[in-house]
């Protein structure tokens, strides 16, 4: 894909490419004392959110169309560059009328191809620069397929936000980094900047710095951080905001590899095989989890558990699909060997139980 640098005049395009600000624009005061702190880190693009795209409704939906004379405040005042989240045509058009420089869809609108036809639309022959947030669900072709539409619209400062994707299972993180989806997104657009967002992944403050840490071994290029200077008084997303102080400290901490020295290439490169692996691992869990309820289902209909007409079948055809994946037919074979005879080790277990 033909893209061009995201990174604006004066905004070092050196790794991690920052982006900090409150979740929401709150009132003239909040936006102003959290842009002045984080003025003084060096942190030179701002976020702020005016139009909040919230769960449930009566939950605080943001300031609007008020909010945008204090993000102007801030650029004048503080030189930063200002982002903000836009949903639909009528938002592109008044941020970008307050000279609003760079805007992001948020992983709700990510979803929608009609919302994200209409915002590509409206910005047709503009070039500005837009990051996209992955959807909420794992979906890379709808993440690729917002990208491609902002491509076919002309824009060419494009850019991705990895903020995790939700899950029915309540795990550590709000959203599961299910971090081999935006390494896969790399491999699909390779001069894509890819942002990781640590803030929405992990939900919680005290996560954060981990999260950036691998994105940083990740290879990512920047990152979008929550910052407000009263976590606590948020309107939204309050857990996982941090103050601009703490935001310096986490940047101290961060050690930020450089992927074009001898042996990082190899670090990225095992990165991505740890990623595929615990992928694997996580699969596996999940078929012998199965195994085990089939045990259970042939324990109480008295069935035998081999069947080897069954058995046969399924090898054959597996082999064949491996085959067309580019897999030698003997691995295959041994590989689903040893996993049929660990099947069947659980399903005894089951069955004497
Ligand atoms: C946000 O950035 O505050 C936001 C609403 O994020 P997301 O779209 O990732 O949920
Ligand atoms: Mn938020």
């Amino acid at each position: 894909m033909d893209l061009e640098p995201i990174t604006l005049p004066g905004v070092d395009p050196k790794r991690p490419i920052m982006i900090a600000g409150p979740c929401s624009a709150e009132s003239e005061e909040q936006v102003m004392q959290t842009a002045r702190g984080l003025a003084a880190q060096g942190i030179k693009i701002f976020r702020a959110g005016i139009w909040k795209p919230r769960t449930k409704p009566g939950s605080f939906e943001g300031v609007g169309l008020a909010g945008l004379p204090w993000l102007k405040r801030v650029k004048a005042e503080t030189g930063m560059y200002i982002t903000t989240e836009v949903a639909s045509r009528d938002q592109v058009g008044v941020a970008l009328a307050a000279g609003v420089d760079m805007l992001w869809i948020g992983a709700r609108t990510t979803v929608n191809p009609f919302a994200v036809q209409e915002i590509a639309g409206a910005l047709r022959g503009i070039n500005v620069p837009v990051l996209i947030k992955n959807p909420v669900n794992p979906e890379l072709d709808l993440w690729v397929g917002a990208i491609e539409r902002f491509h076919r619209a002309g824009l060419r400062r494009i850019g991705a936000i990895h903020r995790g994707f939700s899950s029915h299972e309540k795990k550590v993180f709000r959203n599961e980094p299910l971090w081999h989806l935006p390494i896969e997104l790399r491999y699909e657009i390779p001069n894509l900047p890819v942002f990781c967002d640590p803030s929405h992944i992990s939900g919680k403050r005290e996560f954060v710095p981990l999260l950036s840490q691998q994105a940083m071994d990740l290879n990512f290029d920047g990152l979008m951080i929550e910052t407000h200077h009263d976590p606590s008084s948020a309107m939204s997303d309050a857990k996982q905001q941090m103050t601009p102080d703490e935001l310096e400290k986490l940047l101290k901490s961060l050690i930020v590899r450089d992927e074009n020295r001898p042996g990082e290439k190899l670090s990225s490169l095992r990165n991505r095989i740890d990623h595929l692996d615990e992928q694997l691992l996580d699969l596996l869990a999940e078929r012998m989890r199965i195994s085990c309820e089939i045990g259970t289902y042939k324990k109480e209909h008295n069935m035998p558990v081999l069947q080897s007409t069954r058995y046969n079948e399924i090898v054959e055809e597996r082999i064949r699909l491996g085959c067309t994946k580019a897999l030698n037919s003997q691995f295959v074979r041994e590989i689903l060997l040893e996993i049929h005879e660990e099947s069947v080790r659980q399903q005894m277990e089951v069955m004497t139980e």
